[in-house]
């Protein structure tokens, strides 16, 4: 065995069915992945299984270890794999160990008896769904060609009946990008849902799937679109949802408001979130399975050698270290840090490479919500919850003559009185 000079805890991301999936979502990157792999095993073997678990558990150096997986669609495998990877997982975990299993999913295959074992151990479960029937099924659509909203939607509310833990995924395209409320209105009061993230869509036009070429499709949601998308959504977040409604779009940047950047996107670098394919190949991110990102074979070299490599560790670097000027000089770049590198595919105004395509909307969005999170900062780093943010906008409100922000009936008065905004300053 070799010794451990790896980081402390790191991400793997396990596609055990590559980028097969039994739909066929307009905007998928994944589906183009499987030209990668023309002659390899289409599934993950039980010896790849047995060496990731092992290798993945051995090597955290922190009390836990996070098993994910992801897909193309991980529940293609079928139950019994998952139930091979539980009696793996038991074979190397170290007492005082703790495991999170996660598990992103389109949901169609989902039925009682999934449920039933999702929830007996314990797997967080990511849910894709873009919105509303009409938005959610602009793209995403089966083989056939057919929606496939209502599989969705029965597959979140079965998880809610057998209380499988699920956040919602949510692709933010040119479709669903001009209906900001609609689409969190719809997860938030329709749905029951208190985790979400949302994930622009930024689809490079070209055959490979790579990370090449300077233009994007029509699905791709527009840089001023975003950055509406994301201040409608945290105007209404921020007066009636903190701490009930958790936005990791929104979450991730307080915690660079907070000097601490937590989120791999908002981070100054990156590299701590490879991807495993179904042969063992280990890439620098989910977002790289492409030839020039590949660490090596863990059937072959020890995964913390591969997680150590000095590719990965530049990998990680290039984020910060590629920054254009502009990005340097740029008043958010401590909230933004150039956001992920997949999506730098523009020239700054004074023709350097390296600049986000949502640049635009980052900016707006960025600044928008500056004096929020400053608030909410300032509440956390005094021992106090960020919901009390509501109360003090609203007092800003107040002062500068503005009305009231209408808030939801059964949530607490913004005005602080401890009442129901029903029974205070929203009885009438
Ligand atoms: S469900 Fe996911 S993997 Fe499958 S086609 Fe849609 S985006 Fe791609
Ligand atoms: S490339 Fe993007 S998604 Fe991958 S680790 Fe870096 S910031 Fe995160
Ligand atoms: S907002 Fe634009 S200029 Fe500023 S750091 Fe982000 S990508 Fe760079």
């Amino acid at each position: 065995m070799t010794a451990n000079t790896g980081p402390p805890s790191f991400h793997l991301m396990a596609k055990p069915a590559g980028a097969d999936c039994n739909l066929n979502c307009a905007y998928c990157f994944f589906l183009k992945k499987a030209a990668l792999y023309p002659k390899g095993p289409p599934r993950m073997s039980d010896e790849v299984l047995e060496s990731y678990l092992r290798q993945t558990i051995e090597a955290q150096q922190v009390p836990f270890v996070t098993i994910a997986w992801q897909g193309g669609e991980p529940t293609l495998m079928g139950l019994d794999f998952f139930r091979r990877s539980l009696e793996i997982e038991k074979e190397y975990l170290q007492p005082g160990i703790t495991v999170e299993r996660t598990l992103q999913t389109n949901g169609t295959l989902l039925d009682p008896e999934w449920c039933e074992f999702l929830r007996e151990n314990n797997y967080l479960v990511g849910l894709s769904l873009d919105g509303p029937q009409d938005l959610h099924d602009t793209y995403r659509r089966d083989k056939a060609g057919k929606a496939t909203f209502g599989r969705v939607l029965r597959a979140a509310r079965l998880m809610q009946e057998h209380g499988v833990e699920f956040n919602i995924l949510c692709t933010v395209n040119a479709a669903n990008g001009s209906h900001p409320l609609r689409v969190y209105r719809f997860f938030r009061d329709e749905l029951n849902a208190h985790f979400i993230q949302f994930i622009p869509i930024v689809e490079r036009d070209n055959q490979s799937g790579n990370q090449e070429g300077d233009r994007v499709t029509g699905r791709s949601v527009r840089p001023p679109q975003w950055g509406r998308f994301l201040i409608e959504i945290f105007d209404e977040w921020v007066h009636r949802d903190v701490g009930e409604t958790f936005v990791l779009n929104f979450d991730g940047p307080l915690a660079n408001w907070m000097g601490s950047p937590s989120t791999c996107v908002y981070r100054p670098t990156c590299g701590q979130g490879m991807a495993i394919e179904r042969n063992g190949d280990v890439y620098c991110c989910d977002h790289y399975v492409e030839p020039s990102y590949l660490l090596g074979n863990l059937m072959e070299t020890p995964l913390v050698d591969l997680v150590a490599s000095q590719k990965q560790f530049r990998f990680g670097q290039d984020k910060r270290d590629t920054l254009p000027q502009y990005c340097l000089k740029c008043p958010v770049l401590f909230a933004c840090n150039g956001e992920c590198p997949k999506n730098r595919l523009l020239k700054t105004p004074d023709g350097e490479p390296g600049l986000n395509y949502l640049c635009e909307g980052y900016k707006a969005f960025f600044g928008h919500v500056n004096e929020p999170m400053q608030m909410m900062a300032q509440l956390l780093r005094q021992g106090r919850e960020a919901r009390e943010v509501t109360a003090l906008l609203e007092r800003v409100r107040a002062a500068k003559g503005q009305q009231a922000f209408p808030a939801r009936r059964n949530a607490p008065c913004p005005c602080g009185s401890g009442r129901k905004y029903k029974h205070c300053h929203g009885g009438n």
